[in-house]
């Protein structure tokens, strides 16, 4: 147990800076003085690190899921399944499925509560779509057919750095640090990616032998299919 207090529900509104070093925050319920302070807010990360005059390599874009409870034609034991050409992808849940496709999409400013459409769900389930479900597996021809079908969406951002790879360790700003720009794997990534945050902020990590520190050299990489 690391014995960090958590404070939910209480934003960071900006940095205690003096001399170019950041002591603290001030937030929503007051002032938080610490040695290191972590920027680690997702999509608003860049904005967060423009109030303490840190302009990071981020930009973030629209990501969709489309939720279906209830789908009888959806075994419950299927796997994960991708076609591999379009990127979509769908796996069974409870009773239902989820599917997904990252559709090509501009970087948009980050926001906090982000809007859905509805073409995303069409072009999952129409089977004239060129990257519908149905051309993998065939069901979702009948799932499409269907009077019972019940979906809803859900959105966010994927916050991309250039390398698609993360910022994690301390900027060159004395006393900030970053754990961010998972670029749409930080479910996956952000275990091993925040020990390797703790380790470059405590210095057990030189920055040398960080291949994820936050001033790197980067080179831009292609959008990940997934
Ligand atoms: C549709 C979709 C599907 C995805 N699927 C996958 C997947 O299958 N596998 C995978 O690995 N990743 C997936 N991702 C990506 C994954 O969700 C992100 O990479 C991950 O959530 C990033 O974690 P984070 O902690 O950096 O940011 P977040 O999870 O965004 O957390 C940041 C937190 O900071 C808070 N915050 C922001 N500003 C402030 C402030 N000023 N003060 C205080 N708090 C603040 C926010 O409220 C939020 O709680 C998906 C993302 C989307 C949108």
């Amino acid at each position: 147990m690391s014995g960090a207090r958590i404070e939910t529900g209480t934003t960071v509104t900006g940095f205690r800076i003096q001399t170019d070093r950041v002591l603290g925050v001030t937030t929503t319920a007051g002032k938080i003085d610490a040695e290191n302070v972590v920027i680690a807010a997702g999509p608003l990360s860049g904005p967060l690190g423009k109030l303490a005059g840190l302009d990071l390599p981020l930009a973030t874009v629209r990501r969709q899921k489309l939720i279906m409870p209830d789908v009888p034609q959806v075994p419950a034991g299927a796997p994960m399944t991708i076609d591999f050409e379009t990127g979509a992808h769908w796996r069974p849940t409870g009773t239902g499925a989820h599917a997904l496709w990252t559709a090509p999409a501009p970087a948009e400013p980050p926001l906090d509560d982000v809007p859905t459409s509805a073409s995303f769900a069409f072009g999952l389930l129409d089977p004239g779509s060129d990257h519908a479900l149905a051309r993998v597996v065939p069901f979702w021809k009948e799932v499409w057919a269907s009077s019972r079908l019940q979906w809803w969406l859900q959105a966010g951002q994927y916050t991309y750095t250039p390398d698609r790879r993360p910022l994690l360790g301390p900027t060159h700003i004395a006393g900030l640090a970053v754990n961010t720009g998972y670029s749409g794997h930080g479910i996956m990534g952000s275990i091993g990616g925040s020990r390797r945050a703790v380790d470059a902020i405590s210095g057990k990590l030189r920055a040398v032998d960080n291949p994820f520190g936050p001033d790197r050299p980067m080179k831009s990489r292609a959008f990940d299919v997934l």
